[in-house]
Order: structure tokens, then sequence, then C-alpha cells
């Protein structure tokens, strides 16, 4: 069964400081027959490695945007969705997503968006590319890495994934 995760969650070093977030999971999510599948989509669109920070911005339009931290010049919106439209096939293949959270490009339901005037409007947010899987793909289990704290969290996501994977077998 493959499984998406945040790059820097499998191991490899494509934080924007140039560390990884290696899971202590990832054994045991291989043990229970996951094939991790790694993302860094903001690698993926071509930001180096270290990189600038980037956040979220809600304009007065209302939608989000993924923009340099303290230069709203720099605007990663279009490349991301590109991206993401792009793996679509790849994540189509994936029973479910494991990401990091609090990130403006993986975070799901954890990450800050601002508005236009960089006042905090939710700590809730998703990251871009986090929002675009939950919004094509809404029965796919996402979890926050930080909600994976023990084996049982692990079998208990697994199991997750096969039921909602059956669900939509049995729905086609
Ligand atoms: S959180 Fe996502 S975008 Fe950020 S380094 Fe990890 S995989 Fe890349």
């Amino acid at each position: 069964m493959k499984i998406a995760i945040s790059s820097c969650l499998a191991g490899n070093a494509v934080r924007y400081d140039g560390k990884h977030k290696r899971s202590l999971w990832l054994e045991k999510l291989q043990q229970e027959g996951a094939e991790l599948v790694a993302i860094c989509p903001e690698v993926e669109i071509g930001m180096p490695v270290p990189r600038p920070t980037i956040e979220l911005i809600q304009s007065e339009l209302g939608s989000v945007r993924v923009k340099a931290v303290g230069d709203s010049s720099q605007d990663f919106t279009a490349k991301m969705a590109k991206l993401f439209e792009d793996k679509l096939a790849l994540i189509n293949t994936c029973g479910g997503f494991i990401c990091a959270e609090k990130s403006p490009s993986c975070g799901y339901k954890t990450t800050v968006i601002y508005d236009h005037k960089k006042r905090k409007l939710t700590d809730n947010g998703s990251g871009l590319f986090i929002a675009k899987v939950a919004e094509r793909f809404p029965s796919m289990p996402i979890i926050n890495h930080r909600d994976l704290n023990s084996d049982k969290d692990v079998v208990d996501f697994l199991r997750a994934v096969k039921e909602a994977n059956k669900a939509i077998s049995l729905a086609r």
C-alpha cells in the first residue's frame, strides 16, 4: 500500500534550514506494509535548500497565496498549483498522506494563515499543497506527523487507509 509522506519526514534533508525531520515511525510504517512515496512540494517547485521561509497570506479577495516571508512580490502559488496537477497521477496511487504539521506547503489544518496586513487569521489552515490534496481526494486519510505517537497510532492510521480504499473500491 502506497502512502505519500512529506519528504523531510522520510529523512530527506530538504527543509528550509537544510535539515530533515525524520519520523520515528518510518520502520514501523514499513513493517506494516507501507510503501512510502516522499514528496517535497517546495523543492519540487525549484526552491533551493536551504531557502528563505514562506507563509500563507489571504488576499483581500479571499484567495490564499503562498509567498516569501517579508517579500510578498515572491509568490509561489501558481508553481505549487502546477506541481499539484503534475503529481495528481502519483497521489492517486497513494492511499493516505502523512504530512509535516504547520508547514505552509504540507501542514494539514495546523498552519497559520495571515491576512494581507499580516494579522493572523487562523492557526488551523492547511498548507497549499495539502489543501489541494484534501480538496481533490476528500476520502483520503491525511494525518499530521504530530498525531503519530505510538505503534498503535501507525497501525490505526494504516487501518483507516485500508478501510477508506475499500470503501472507494466498493463505490466504483
Ligand atoms: S514540510 Fe513539506 S515542503 Fe517543507 S521541507 Fe518538508 S516536505 Fe518539504
